[in-house]
């Protein structure tokens, strides 16, 4: 069995108040919320170190949101994988949309993050999704299957997070049918078991991304594959990102 889990990518966000936010997550996170899902927040770098010990005391999970594909090296303004676990996180997002977008990021340069984020002892959250053209030219499940062959490690471990965002709904308030988000879980979850095998896909946990909210939670993650969801705007405050959470 999976178990679900939510997790709050904060992207370019953030400043030290901004960690009363956490504390105050962990507040509703309780002993029995916590026996259903894992919570997990994603600060931008600057936050993490600091963020850690507030995390711990809350009782949530905590990740960084990009890592570079080496573990040290002459590349001014990176952080390394390995740097981030020393910062205290335990997860990394690699390959969001985002990143493919405004960095040029290719499915092999999101594997190669993928792959440096095990070497360091970091569960990547891997991300895939299609563009608004993509899908009105009926191209979605062949542009996620590409994505997911070409930028899961080979060899990955079950540990591996996989999260569909399709691009379109990211920021927008537009979802996709519980019906579309089902269909494109099922598929993804076959892709993932042809790049991995060993019966591997059964336990990796899919997540849901895209304009997520409290109004939405329950019907999105009650839909079959659905594993949790990547959070972004409503995983800025403690109020909605619990009110995703109490999907569970
Ligand atoms: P929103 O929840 O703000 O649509 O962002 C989703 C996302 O990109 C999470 O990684």
């Amino acid at each position: 069995t999976r178990r679900p889990l939510v997790a709050g990518n904060w992207k370019m966000h953030g400043l030290r108040a901004s960690l009363a936010e956490i504390e105050a997550m962990g507040v509703d996170y309780d002993a029995a919320l916590r026996g259903r899902a894992e919570l997990v927040v994603c600060p931008p770098a600057t936050l993490v170190a600091l963020a850690r010990d507030i995390a711990v005391r809350a009782g949530l999970g905590l990740g960084a949101q990009d890592c570079h594909a080496e573990a040290s090296g002459a590349h001014t303004g990176d952080i390394s994988a390995e740097m981030l676990r020393d910062a205290g996180a335990a997860y990394v997002i690699v390959g969001h949309s985002e990143r493919r977008a405004d960095h040029g990021e290719t499915n092999a340069d999101v594997e190669a993050k993928a792959a440096a984020a095990l070497r360091a002892g970091l569960a990547p959250i891997i991300c895939v999704g299609e563009t608004r053209a993509e899908r009105e030219a009926g191209e979605a499940l062949a542009v996620v299957a590409a994505q997911i062959e070409g930028s899961l490690p080979s060899d990955a471990p079950a540990q591996i997070v996989v999260a569909y965002e399709p691009v379109w709904a990211i920021g927008t308030g537009l979802t996709p049918t519980p019906q579309d988000v089902a269909d494109m879980h099922a598929f993804a979850r076959a892709r993932i078991e042809a790049r991995l095998g060993g019966g591997k896909g059964a336990h990796i946990r899919i997540l849901y991304g895209g304009s997520v909210k409290p109004a939405n939670a329950r019907e999105l993650l009650s839909v079959p594959n659905v594993d949790g969801a990547l959070v972004g705007g409503a995983s800025l405050g403690a109020r909605d990102f619990m009110g995703v959470a109490a999907a569970y």
